[in-house]
């Protein structure tokens, strides 16, 4: 048990401290559609080539390019159809002199053919729809065809033995493409965190039930779990533990098998001493004050866990913008270092303000904002109202925070500043 300290400590140094305690999970094998968003832990090696066979990007005819030379609208090539063949088929004939085969986008290339002439370079658009050439017809080639045109060639996207997606690399969609077009439908790629959640606060009240005067609902443990699925963690609610001894010791207790527990409520310096004391008796943990608005008070420790386990802690403050921006700052860092991944830090784009920012009292200041794009083609960063740290829908509304340093008290409209941007799809 640590006595609880005092400092005022940056962003960064909090950011440090909390990540010193997280490493990356064990890797499991997922389902490659589960795996989305979760980080490779072998490389990826072809076991064959992509495409397995040469075969046609278009539907036509696959000819022997010689045969086509100087063909013209008016000078066409009369060549001999001797079979057609869709795509999934396996070609057992050989294309002759003079000879084509009726052939589907996909479909293998047959032997003696090097060129697949399309059908809009041929008589075929002419004919009607009942008319097109049989097995034993003729068709004609209107436009010479060189060799190789039109044939995709085995292993010209992917070759045996090559690495196609290296370890460590997140798995985004394309990537789940890539895994299934190898035939695989696992991927080794380390374990999504879980993550045990815990509202804290005789106030606070279940989202469903009635509602008993001077109460709120829990807003805390739903923002929060819903940006833990959202990073790529897995959420666990403890539920709202009141503020007693018995009862935030039992719920701590139950989420000592995650990987990660986070509290909300109790750490700042008017709270009740007992959730601090609990707190600090489950395990270690410094209350610490954060250079930043919102979110000044934060806590981590971590809880004594059987076995000699040790769970990390992230004790959030109470009010639900302060938890949520704690948490964006530092809680999906600590999730994307479990998931192997080193991509936390956000974006962070150039926005001319359109409001006066005011900065007061040497914070970085986190305000919520709303980025667009304006007709000159640069961005433009409003305010989304007002900026109280219980003000939820604030959060709501925005897509970025402001990022308004500890050194400059405030922002002038027309000013160049920087913000973070959390949600470049949401647009107002
Ligand atoms: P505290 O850190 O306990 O002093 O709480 C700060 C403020 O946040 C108080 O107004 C609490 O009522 C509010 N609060 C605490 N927990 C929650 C929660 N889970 N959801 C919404 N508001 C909360
Ligand atoms: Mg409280």
């Amino acid at each position: 048990m640590t006595q609880p300290s005092d400092s005022m400590i940056s962003v960064e140094e909090a950011r440090e401290r909390i990540l010193a305690f997280f490493a990356r999970l064990e890797p499991e094998r997922r389902p490659v559609l589960d795996a989305l968003g979760q980080v490779l832990a072998e490389d990826v090696v072809a076991p064959f080539d992509i495409p397995p066979l040469d075969n046609t990007a278009m539907d036509g005819y696959a000819v022997r390019a010689a045969d086509t030379t100087g063909a013209g609208e008016d000078t066409p090539r009369e060549l001999r159809v001797i079979a057609e063949l869709a795509a999934g088929a396996v070609p057992d004939m050989t294309v002759g002199p003079g000879e084509a085969v009726r052939i589907m986008t996909g479909a293998p290339m047959p032997a003696g053919a090097d060129a697949v002439v399309p059908f809009e370079e041929t008589d075929e658009p002419l004919r009607g729809v009942n008319e097109r050439p049989r097995k034993g017809g003729t068709v004609r080639v209107l436009k010479a065809a060189g060799v190789a045109a039109n044939i995709r060639f085995r292993g010209e996207d992917v070759r045996a033995g090559r690495v196609v997606i290296p370890a460590g690399r997140v798995l985004r969609p394309s990537e789940v493409g890539v895994l299934a077009s190898l035939g695989m439908s696992e991927a080794s790629v380390y374990r999504r965190p879980v993550v045990a959640i815990l509202s804290t606060g005789d106030e606070v009240t279940e989202p469903g039930r009635p509602l008993q005067p001077g109460h709120i609902y829990d807003a805390n443990g739903y923002s929060v779990a819903a940006l833990v699925r959202k990073y790529g963690g897995v959420p666990r609610l403890l539920g709202i533990a009141r503020d007693t001894v018995e009862d935030l010791t039992a719920r701590i207790r139950e989420g000592l098998d995650a990987d990660m527990i986070i509290t909300s409520a109790g750490v700042s310096r008017g709270d009740f001493d007992v959730v601090k004391d609990v707190l600090a008796r489950e395990g270690s943990i410094d209350f610490w004050t954060v250079r930043m608005k919102p979110g000044k008070p934060l806590a981590f420790g971590a809880f004594a866990a059987p076995g000699g386990r040790r769970v990390p802690h992230l004790g959030l403050p109470g009010n639900p913008v302060s938890s949520m921006v704690s948490f964006e700052l530092f809680g999906r860092a600590a999730i994307f270092t479990m998931l192997g991944r080193g991509d936390w830090e956000r974006p962070v784009i150039r926005a001319i303000t359109r409001d006066e920012v005011r900065n007061v009292d040497g914070r970085r200041f986190f305000a919520r904002c709303i980025v667009t794009r304006g007709e000159d083609g640069r961005w433009y960063a409003d305010l989304t109202g007002p900026q109280g740290s219980g003000i939820l829908t604030s959060m709501s509304a925005a897509n970025g925070l402001t990022i308004i340093p500890e050194d400059v008290p405030v922002a002038h409209p027309g000013d160049e500043i920087d913000v973070m941007m959390l949600d470049w799809e949401h647009a107002p």
